[in-house]
């Protein structure tokens, strides 16, 4: 089986139907990398930076992010690589960096909250980010956005950052795709307003299931309430992606979910574009996309969207993956 499946790994993603869509990994250091690249990623979907920033005693430079970010992209030879800005606070912590102690660190000074109240370590990443740029193809992602003021803050602080270095004459690329990650509920339902000002929606449902059901991700007394396929989950996600589909902007998933078999067939049939996962799961979700139809899921999904429980939808999902295996 695992033979199989390495025969998969320059296979472009096409499903049965002739629909192609991006199989993406997710990374939190340079040493993921190998990895990627022996599962036959297309990109990476999510680089989640915090982790250049923890186990240090101090900040990084400008310089050493703009390595790794640049190395990075070099490695994956002009596939699309989504760094996503800082996200700190919530339960991740910087020992040298004092962040308010708060009651609700979860609802509290996190991601591009406390990166819009620090510009000065904010712009440091940006500038990194936007040096970087040339070498590949570069997706900037900010992490939990939940209202149009602070998309439109981080942009402009981006916008200021790349004026200035090429004023300085550093060449920034012309390509960069700026995107935000959907993770906040109200994101998600005010997602035709955000579509307008971004280049990717990129769902994050680690933390918009958290949100949505109240209930902590990581807390095992609520642990129930953690269902990916819920009614309710699956409402928001169709709500973003047919905003990105009206406003002609692609959406991807980079949570948990896009990596999960029995959400992968949902997501397909609902348009989703890109899915981002571990490195490990690219092949079989692979494997998976080569023999579906996109319409066969759509139709299903239409079915779906009437069902009141996860587990009614689970049912449905493994039933109809079993008559087809
Ligand atoms: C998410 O919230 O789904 C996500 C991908 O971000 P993280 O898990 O890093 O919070
Ligand atoms: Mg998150």
């Amino acid at each position: 089986r695992r033979k199989e499946l390495r025969k998969l790994v320059d296979r472009p993603t096409v499903t049965k139907d002739g629909h192609h869509v991006e199989l993406a990994a997710n990374i939190g250091s340079v040493e993921d990398l190998q990895k990627v690249l022996e599962n036959g990623a297309e990109g990476i979907g999510l680089f989640r930076t915090e982790f250049l920033y923890m186990g240090r005693s101090s900040l990084p430079t400008e310089e050493e992010q703009f390595q790794i970010y640049k190395h990075v992209l070099e490695k994956m030879a002009g596939k699309p690589v989504v760094i996503r800005t800082l996200d700190i606070g919530g339960d991740k912590e910087l020992p040298y960096m004092k962040l308010p102690s708060e009651s609700n660190p979860f609802l509290g000074l996190r991601a591009v909250r406390l990166c819009l109240s620090r510009p000065d370590l904010f712009r440091t990443q940006l500038r990194a980010l936007l040096r970087a740029s040339v070498y590949g193809q570069l997706r900037i992602m900010f992490p939990m956005i939940a209202v149009m003021e602070e998309l439109k803050a981080a942009k402009r602080l981006l916008q200021e950052e790349k004026e200035k270095l090429l004023s300085e004459g550093v060449q920034v690329s012309d390509r960069i795709e700026v995107g935000m990650m959907i993770e906040v509920p109200a994101a998600a339902l005010a997602a035709d307003l955000f579509a307008k000002e971004v280049d990717f929606f990129s769902i994050g449902t680690n933390d918009l299931i958290q949100y949505t059901m109240a209930a902590d991700r990581m807390n095992e007394n609520v642990s129930y309430l953690y269902q990916p396929i819920h009614p309710s989950i699956l409402r928001l996600i169709r709500t973003v992606i047919q905003a990105g589909e009206q406003a002609g902007k692609w959406v991807g998933m980079c949570g948990e979910m896009a990596g999960d078999p029995k959400a992968i067939p949902i997501l397909l049939g609902m348009g989703l574009y890109e899915f981002s996962m571990s490195a490990s799961s690219i092949l079989p979700a692979r494997q998976f996309m080569l023999q579906a139809s996109r319409s066969e899921w759509a139709a299903s999904v239409a079915e779906i969207m009437a069902m009141d429980s996860q587990e009614q939808i689970e049912q449905y999902v493994n039933t109809k993956l079993r008559s087809e295996a």
